[in-house]
């Protein structure tokens, strides 16, 4: 039996594992105990991770070979590698040709590795002239991406897991993170067990696990996070709890937010937020942290989609980080705002700007030097400064017909985004898409046109970072199955192609040579390193041996041995003149508001034992035997007002669609809530065309991020009449 050090492919926490494998099959799994995020812990999903890999998985749910169709509605037939990426780049080609490069879109995904974002990323902006690339992490992280830009200069999150055990308040909000980030929720649970004096306070309007265990719990009403924060600062102000020194000496823009929050009183935000005002109160002690000898306690803040996934996602980020601001909490050891990242390699996809809005190393695609930064660096004459299209836009244009060939790779749309009768208009009206994927059937596969076999967890080779900005490798234990190959390698050889079909785009001192000459993971991850020099990613100072010793954080510049734990320690931030910037948006309700006719608000999130579509913990009785099969959560009295009881079936609705499901009482949830698990879709839920809780949901975006609103819908339910 043989041995091999990897990550964990689910959740931002980024657990490193050990991989037993024998004879070519993998045979168990267990917790590094080396690695800085985990020592050796895993949760539920992470220590069955090799049942998802058994032989018998490997050979029935896996695709195994290129599969294409000869016309829509046909099945799905085996083709040759060269024949499939032929097509692909005939295709993409002509398409290009005819209709420009904008008519081609990209979605990806926060579960590839870096070097694959990072592949793909150079496709679509260097070789083909293209921003339209874009990734399910715009639904999960990119309110906290422009939050932290707007208010700290960079995507950079300032503080580290270190930091649970050195707060005194950690404020968390918008995130079950017992359930999404466990094993660091246990982190949280050995801090509070040594530290008898912190204080936990959770923001949510459900009564989540997270939540049940917190010493104050905040359960607002959806959506009005930024009265909550700025009520809190009206406190600190009014009680002298600020750092005046601190916000003169490190930021701009503080008047105006004083402004703002002169008349958000505590008693006028518990209104709002269908909160006590004196709970306000006490979250902003807490907060400030300040001591009886004048001074300050170190708070955390931890948060994630219930923040993020809102039509105002960056005005919440940035009033809680005008928090840490006028409180001084950030860059000391215990303080400052942490971000948690959903997916597996949300953080990588950042760093290498694979997403529509960014660039490489995390420069902008509205800045010109940035652009000729990046051209220089890929030997292109230049990348366009046109806009691409955010993944919710991405659709939108596909079913307008401007996006005429789309390439998904490692991601189900046709479940996993709002507003699904727009997303399968789209897939439908498009006139070519790719699927590149590990898993042999999803609700995307009816739509592609050729489906491409992927390699996945345990076979894949490559780098991933976790939400603490923790560089890990990810290593093979197996071969792929069947003929399935490595994202990156897949999308090279495609590039390749395109080249020789292409007018090329190089300058002349990089003319005669391919973009692609990859041979290995190492040789992209190089490319990516040198995209970083001088940036606040800089990670110059790592190498490819380093990384295979021990994870390591960015940044770590030329000269620098280590990594960086906490980022903003000298008081200096990421903007021009060095001063972190205070905002001050005008609270804001959901873009769509409960009314006679849709009086609940529906939220939708994580269960404890699934991933995404479960397309990989599904196939396991173990973690289905946590909640088995979906159901729509609603309070009690809601449920009696309607005549119902726990089991019976209802149908749900919103202005895009509808479900038929059974409800279920919950303790969890304020009366004129409901709320829905995110991971099944048309294989179980009913209902038109159903993909699921997004068959309901909305794709309205906050304007800031392009992160649609998928944490409130306003909905009706009724019951439903058996025969
Ligand atoms: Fe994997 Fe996240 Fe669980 Fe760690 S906490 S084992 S990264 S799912």
């Amino acid at each position: 039996m043989a041995e091999t050090r990897s990550t964990c492919p689910y959740c931002g926490v980024g657990c490193g594992v050990v991989i037993a494998h024998e004879a070519g099959a993998i045979t168990g799994v267990r917790g590094d105990p080396d690695h800085p995020a985990n020592f050796g812990r895993l949760c539920t999903k992470g220590s069955t991770l090799h049942l998802t890999a058994t032989p018998v998985l490997l050979q029935t749910a896996r695709l195994h070979r290129p599969m294409a169709r000869t016309q829509r509605g046909a099945p799905l037939a085996p083709i040759g590698w060269d024949t499939a990426l032929d097509r692909v780049a005939d295709r993409l080609a002509a398409t290009i040709t005819d209709h420009g490069p904008d008519a081609v879109g990209f979605y990806l995904s926060g579960q590839l590795l870096t070097e694959d974002y990072h592949v793909f990323n150079k496709l679509a902006k260097g070789l083909i002239g293209s921003n339209n690339v874009d990734t399910n992490s715009r639904l999960c992280m990119s309110s906290a991406v422009s939050g932290y830009k707007s208010s700290l200069g960079a995507d950079a999150p300032p503080a580290c897991y270190d930091d649970l055990a050195l707060a005194r308040t950690v404020f968390i909000t918008g995130s079950n993170m017992a359930w999404a980030h466990p094993v660091l929720f246990r982190r949280l649970e050995d801090a509070r067990a040594a530290r008898p004096d912190m204080k936990l306070v959770v923001v949510d309007p459900r009564r989540t696990e997270t939540a049940a265990v917190a010493d104050l719990h905040l359960a607002i009403q959806p959506g009005t996070d930024v009265m909550l924060h700025h009520a809190m600062l009206h406190i600190m102000l009014a009680e002298g709890l600020h750092d005046a020194a601190w916000i003169a000496a490190h930021t701009n823009g503080f008047e105006a937010l004083r402004e703002r929050v002169r008349d958000l009183t505590p008693a006028r935000a518990a209104r709002i937020c269908g909160v006590p005002e004196t709970d306000i109160v006490q979250a902003a002690r807490w907060f400030a942290g300040q001591s009886t000898d004048g001074g300050r306690f170190p708070t955390l803040s931890l948060y994630c989609q219930g923040l993020n996934q809102s039509s105002s996602g960056t005005d919440k980020n940035t009033t809680l980080i005008n928090l840490h601001l006028t409180t001084g909490q950030i860059g000391q050891p215990g303080a400052g705002p942490l971000s948690l990242t959903g997916q597996p390699n949300a953080m990588g996809g950042r760093e290498v700007g694979g997403l529509a809005t960014l660039l490489s190393g995390h420069r902008d695609l509205g800045n010109p030097e940035h652009r000729a930064e990046v051209a220089r660096l890929w030997g292109v004459t230049d990348v366009p400064a046109r806009p691409g299209k955010a993944a919710v836009q991405m659709f939108e244009a596909a079913a307008d017909g401007e996006i005429r060939a789309l390439w998904i790779a490692c991601t189900n749309p046709a479940q996993s985004l709002p507003d699904q009768a727009m997303v399968r208009r789209a897939l439908e009206r498009c006139e070519f898409v790719v699927l590149q994927e590990a898993y042999r059937h999803t609700a995307t596969t009816p739509y592609a046109d050729l489906v491409l076999p992927a390699s996945s967890w345990g076979e894949k080779d490559g780098s991933v970072t976790n939400s603490e900005r923790r560089i890990s490798r990810v290593r093979p234990a197996i071969d792929a199955p069947g003929l399935a190959r490595h994202d990156w390698l897949i999308a090279r050889d495609v590039a390749q192609r395109l080249e020789a079909r292409l007018p090329s785009r190089r300058t002349p001192e990089s003319a005669g040579r391919s973009m692609f000459d990859f041979r290995t993971p190492e040789s992209v991850w190089l490319e990516h390193r040198e995209m970083t020099r001088g940036r606040d990613l800089d990670i110059t100072g790592l190498d490819w041996a380093a990384l295979d010793r021990a994870p390591a954080q960015w940044p770590c510049p030329q000269g620098q041995t280590t990594g960086t734990a906490r980022l903003y320690t000298d008081g200096r931030f990421v903007t021009g003149d060095g001063r972190a910037r205070f905002s001050a948006p005008a609270p804001r309700g959901p873009a769509e508001s409960c009314d006679d006719d849709f009086p609940l608000a529906l939220t939708s999130g994580r269960l404890r034992d699934q991933w995404h579509g479960m397309s990989r913990t599904g196939t396991l009785g173990r973690l289905l035997a946590h909640t088995p099969e979906p159901a729509l959560q609603m309070h009690r009295r809601d449920l009696e007002r309607r005549g119902l009881t726990g089991g019976d079936l209802v149908r749900v609705r919103t202005r895009r669609g509808e479900l038929v499901l059974p409800v279920q009482a919950s303790d969890e949830l304020a009366e004129a809530q409901v709320h829905l698990a995110m991971h099944w879709g048309s294989e179980v839920l009913g209902g038109a065309g159903s993909a699921g809780v997004n068959t309901l949901t909305q794709p309205i975006c906050c304007p800031s991020s392009g992160q649609p609103e998928l944490k409130h819908s306003a909905a009706q339910v009724e019951a439903v009449d058996l025969p």
